[in-house]
């Protein structure tokens, strides 16, 4: 058996609209995020972190942001798919953190919708 310990990490530029998603959770903002997917930067940070524990490469490898099956794309389908590569190859997922750099919106209020998606999504209890 062996244990991989993966790091993700993830950017994306703002745009006009009126809300961003993280962790799964619409939230309303002044400005919206510029991406192919739904831009849920959380999300597409986990998905790096595990496909990288697991030495599976890279997000862009799974998701092409060419792709227009994956245009405007909950990235929930993402972070449930790689569960699955993973799970395919005998992993196991047994913990996840994550750290949101941002000023606004505020977070805090989303927190336990976000870490109750994640965990449902990943097959994991919402301590883990
Ligand atoms: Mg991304």
């Amino acid at each position: 058996m062996s244990l991989g310990i993966g790091q993700g990490y993830d950017v994306h530029a703002f745009q006009a609209g009126d809300h961003v998603t993280l962790g799964g959770v619409r939230i309303p903002h002044t400005q919206g995020i510029k991406a192919h997917s739904d831009g849920d930067v959380l999300l597409h940070a986990i998905c790096v972190a595990l496909l990288g524990a697991a030495a599976l490469g890279d997000i862009g490898m799974h998701f092409a942001d060419t792709d227009p099956q994956w245009r405007g794309a909950d990235s929930r389908v993402f972070l449930r798919h790689v569960k699955d590569v993973l799970a395919q190859r005998k992993f196991r997922i047994v913990n996840v953190d994550v750290t949101v750099l941002a000023e606004a919106p505020k977070l805090g209020k989303h927190r336990e919708t976000m870490r109750t998606n994640i965990a449902a999504d990943l097959d994991l209890t919402i301590d883990c």
